[in-house]
């Protein structure tokens, strides 16, 4: 029958003409945002960071520019790079977090702002004094230490970076100690002799063995 469809629509319209609108007024007025909520800033903390660069090849875009001092030997351990550049092109940067996901040091974390708006293309890149100037107020994405403590990136205080990381969770402790290997390596599976050979090492000069005799005459210079 013809007009039913459309009595059904008007009626939806009518249902929704007394409901109480849910639209805020903002800036005004602002909505309260989860503490995992990914906003366009980022939260990066320089004395964790190694210049590793995972964040940036684990990046689908490519958009995260980093640069270390070139070193001639490699760092010793614990030791870490120093980072000349590290910008993130935020103008094509889709929020994904996998540069927070891949950090192995939390020290790049979401940020929780979204009022970055540029006229340039060039203002939306977050270069390095950027990061290091910036509120450090991280958002608990991927961040269960975060979540687990009850922190608020809007409400809570900003945070230091010994604060931020996993170091003191128990299980990670568990985790650490489970890795160590507690059995001794079966004595049949140990190689008989000595494990290096001597004839591999240029320098090595082989023992004279006790019945060579005098050198031929014809081997003499
Ligand atoms: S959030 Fe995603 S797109 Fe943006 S910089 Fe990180 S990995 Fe790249
Ligand atoms: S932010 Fe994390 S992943 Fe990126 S360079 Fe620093 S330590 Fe490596």
């Amino acid at each position: 029958m013809y007009g039913i469809a459309m009595a059904k629509g008007l009626l939806v319209t009518l249902k929704n003409l007394t409901k109480k609108p849910f639209t805020v007024q903002y800036p005004e007025e602002r909505l309260k945002q989860h503490p995992r909520f990914r906003g366009e800033e980022f939260v990066w903390y320089e004395e964790r960071c190694t210049g590793c660069a995972s964040c940036a090849k684990y990046c689908p875009l490519g958009i995260i520019k980093i640069v270390t001092t070139p070193s001639e030997t490699a760092p010793a351990q614990g030791d870490k790079y120093k980072l000349e550049l590290f910008d993130i092109s935020i103008e094509r940067c889709m929020f994904c977090g996998l540069c927070v996901e891949a950090c192995p040091y939390d020290a790049l974390f979401m940020g929780s702002g979204f009022e970055q708006g540029q006229y340039s293309r060039k203002g939306m890149v977050i270069d390095i004094d950027q990061l290091r100037n910036a509120d450090k107020r991280p958002s608990a994405f991927f961040r269960p230490q975060l979540e687990d403590a009850g922190y608020d990136p809007q409400g809570g205080r900003p945070l230091d970076w010994q604060e931020v990381g996993r170091e003191s969770w128990q299980w990670h402790e568990r985790e650490k100690a489970g890795m160590k290997i507690a059995r001794p390596v079966p004595s049949d599976l140990l190689a008989d002799g000595p494990r290096v050979d001597s004839s591999f090492v240029e320098d090595s000069v082989p023992e004279p063995k006790a019945t060579d005799g005098p050198a031929p005459a014809g081997d003499a210079e």
